[in-house]
């Protein structure tokens, strides 16, 4: 049975990218009489708003989707990240990082050519060099840290890996996709204030809720590469991926939750229907199938 999600982070209202992919997810999930999944990802808690989840819930609610009750939120998973994190400790894949921001961009400066990731010039590895001794150390004074993946230690753990695309990745990636575990580099795999991180949380809440098809946005194709490793090394199932394209502003640039003027509450005010919203964005109308009606 397919079981698809959509995962938005309530740090602002849904735009016309979140349509596409609430959209995306619940005609696959109702076209094989499937099931579709919302999930509240918010571990941001500087940035996430209770006003935002209601508005999530209603703006999905106005362009006709369903979902199954209850909501997984990120936030009342801690001890599940905790346990995860410990699994991975035991296999001492993580190191703790001590290092700021400012610090982090210091040391890539002074690398000179530190090699790039999917995101920017990757971590050089500063922290992993410390002593253990050196880490009891700065963990007794209460420096605060990050924990980071041993990349290079995970990659020999893991072996060859790789995950199925059904949709597109960003440069027409399709079929079965040889995983790069050294993508990311020593990504961070809990916050210095959270005991996860984006990676870890995808990843556990998607094997806990039994999530067989992740459907997003291509922007987010290569974090498929480090979350099939965290799958991998926690020995939890693998789900397929189906990312489609982005919607894009005039100017070509990713919608973002800044651009008030394609959020579904404006267009919404000013009287666009659900049914307009689908066809801008390509899409047919829902068909009325026995499935959708359970969601
Ligand atoms: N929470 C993420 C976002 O809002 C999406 C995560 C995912 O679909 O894997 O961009």
């Amino acid at each position: 049975m397919i079981v698809t999600r959509f995962a938005p982070s309530p740090t602002g209202y849904l735009h016309l990218g979140h349509a596409l992919a609430a959209l995306t997810a619940f005609e696959l999930a109702a076209k094989a009489d499937g099931r579709f999944l919302l999930r509240i990802e918010d571990i941001d808690r500087a940035r996430s708003k209770s006003q935002f989840e209601a508005a999530i819930r209603e703006d999905l609610a106005w362009l006709g989707l369903s979902w199954v009750e209850p909501v997984m939120r990120q936030s009342d998973r801690l001890p599940a990240y905790r346990a995860a994190l410990k699994e991975l400790d035991d296999m001492r894949l993580l190191y703790p990082c001590f290092c700021t921001r400012r610090e982090v961009a210091a040391e890539i400066a002074r690398a000179g050519t530190a090699p790039q990731g999917p995101e920017g010039p990757l971590y050089v590895g500063t922290c992993r060099a410390l002593s253990d001794e050196e880490r009891r150390r700065r963990i007794a004074e209460e420096i605060p840290y990050a924990l980071r993946l041993d990349s290079h230690a995970a990659q020999t753990r893991v072996g060859e890996l790789s995950f199925h695309e059904s949709g597109l990745g960003p440069r027409g990636e399709r079929g079965r996709i040889a995983v790069n575990p050294l993508l990311f580099g020593d990504v961070v795999i809990a916050r210095k204030e959270m005991p996860t991180s984006y990676h870890l949380a995808v990843a556990v809440d998607d094997a806990c809720q039994g999530v067989t098809l992740v459907t997003r946005g291509n922007d987010l194709f290569a974090a498929a590469h480090v979350q099939r490793v965290i799958q991998a090394l926690l020995g939890l199932p693998a789900p397929d991926y189906a990312h489609h394209r982005l919607v894009c502003d005039e100017r070509g640039r990713k919608l973002s939750k800044r651009d008030r003027s394609a959020s579904l509450r404006s267009l919404r005010e000013q009287g666009v229907a659900p049914e307009t919203i689908r066809s801008q964005l390509g899409l047919e109308r829902i068909s009325e199938t026995p499935a959708m009606r359970r969601f």
